[in-house]
């Protein structure tokens, strides 16, 4: 099984690497423990883990990418200052919960025209593929500020 970095890397912009580590690890250890409940040590019991993990960090990914281009915490916080709580739950690494998804489309309304939103840490990927694919930056073109 891997967990942290050996899992994935990603950007250390916003500090996040130890966190995403030790909770990887806990829901490691989580799948282990019910896998010898249950006498199920397969890999779709020791990896169920993996997806809603996955979707965290993107959480993440998205934050850092959002920052290489443009984004700017002061303009948000104070065109979305009822979003300004959601903002520092993200940063602060409260990344496995749909919650916090209500600040993409703020953030979407403040780009550039023409600006086409990040895309998903598996987009492109091919169908078959996506559920192997690691998470990766993928950084935008440049930055438009
Ligand atoms: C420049 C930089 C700055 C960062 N800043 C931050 C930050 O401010 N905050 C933050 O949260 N994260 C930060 N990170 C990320 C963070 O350091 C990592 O995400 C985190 O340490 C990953 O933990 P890990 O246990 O997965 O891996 P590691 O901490 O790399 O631990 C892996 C361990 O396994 C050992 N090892 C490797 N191969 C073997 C082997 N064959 N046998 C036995 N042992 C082996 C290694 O020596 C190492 O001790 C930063 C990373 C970098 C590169």
């Amino acid at each position: 099984m891997l967990i942290g970095d050996a899992f994935g890397f990603l950007d250390p912009l916003y500090s996040s690497g130890v966190l995403l580590a030790l909770k990887s690890g806990e829901l490691a250890a989580d799948a282990v423990v019910e896998g010898f409940e249950k006498g199920d040590t397969s890999e779709a019991q020791l990896g169920r883990w993996g997806e809603d993990f996955n979707r965290g960090v993107d959480r993440m990914r998205r934050l850092v990418c959002e920052y290489y281009d443009g984004f700017h915490f002061g303009h948000f916080v104070r065109a979305y200052p009822h979003l300004r709580n959601t903002i520092t739950d993200l940063l602060i690494g409260d990344l496995f919960t749909d919650r916090v998804d209500v600040v993409w489309e703020p953030m979407e309304s403040q780009y550039p025209p023409g600006r086409a939103p990040i895309p998903a840490w598996n987009a492109g990927a091919p169908a078959e593929t996506i559920q192997d694919k690691e998470p990766e930056l993928v950084l935008p073109a440049g930055p438009t500020r």
